[in-house]
């Protein structure tokens, strides 16, 4: 997969960025990465990189905060809205860019529910800060499926007709008119996440893709989940799916992976350990 790519010395650039955070992040959450799934990322980073570099070259204002504070959910608990936004000021016009890690086909067959972040955003943006707005878009990081499968088969020629054809950018209207709509469902959200008043989705769920998705839910989405070992529709799923057993089942989710994926793991859970002298235990 990888020597259908070259790199320049930019590029080279980014290989080292990507290394020095990928150590920061291990030393700070203790999960270390497999050769092949930490070369995919950075393949990722890469294209992705080709793909948006004279936008990445435009961003005015890079990684803004934006916060809607001091709101109140039906229950009078205290809760605030927070985003992350890039800018783009040029010509006289500004717009906004909310970098997602879906893919884009996901983020166009529910280009409602991301509206409704952005028209809060907007409403921060231009109301809270007073800055004047024209547009607002999603990034999509993650590859269209033909990008994935062109890597997957080796052949350059077809990664770069498909890098002609992927489309990051999803132009959003935003309007400001329906924020008080969504902040009032954040806050009903909250409520029920502090009252612990949430329940996975049922099987049928899981085996029914999302819009804008080709795989079931149980696939696309709860393989991706930090709680899938200990959610019974998922553990359903996977037994229905492969039409084990418990005891096989059993055998699954105690797979961790190959001896030198687990030295990893170990090295780097040391490596994220706080490190202690003699003089911290006198
Ligand atoms: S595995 Fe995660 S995402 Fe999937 S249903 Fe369970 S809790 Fe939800």
């Amino acid at each position: 997969m990888t020597e259908i790519i070259d790199t320049t010395e930019a590029e080279n650039q980014i290989r080292r960025f990507f290394e020095r955070n990928l150590l920061e992040l291990q030393a700070e959450g203790g999960h270390a990465l497999a050769p092949e799934v930490r070369e995919t990322a950075f393949q990722q980073v890469l294209l992705y990189w080709r793909k948006l570099r004279s936008l990445a070259e435009r961003v005015t204002d890079t990684e803004v905060k934006l916060s809607l504070p001091e709101q109140r959910t039906p229950r009078g608990r205290p809760f605030a809205i927070e985003g992350v936004v890039d800018i783009v000021r040029e010509d006289g016009r500004t717009t906004m860019y909310d970098i997602k890690t879906h893919p884009p086909d996901e983020v166009r067959a529910n280009a409602e529910t991301y509206a409704r972040q952005l028209n809060v955003y907007a409403h921060i943006w231009q109301e809270l800060r007073g800055e004047s707005l024209d547009q607002t878009a999603i990034i999509c990081t993650a590859f269209p499926e033909p990008i994935t499968e062109a890597l997957r088969s080796g052949d350059g020629v077809r990664l770069a007709a498909e890098m002609d054809q992927w489309e990051p950018v999803i132009p959003i209207p935003f309007d400001a008119q329906g924020v008080a709509g969504t902040v009032s469902d954040f806050a009903a959200v909250v409520d029920r996440i502090e009252e612990h008043d949430f329940a996975p989705p049922s099987l049928a769920q899981l085996r029914e893709p999302l819009p804008g998705m080709r795989r079931p839910f149980g696939t696309a989405v709860c393989r991706n989940c930090d709680a899938r070992f200990s959610c019974s529709p998922y553990r359903r799923y996977m037994q229905v799916a492969s039409r084990a057993s418990e005891a096989t089942f059993r055998q699954y989710i105690e797979d961790l992976g190959p001896d030198s994926e687990r030295e990893a793991y170990v090295a780097a859970a040391l490596e994220a350990a706080p490190s202690t002298s003699p003089q911290d235990l006198s």
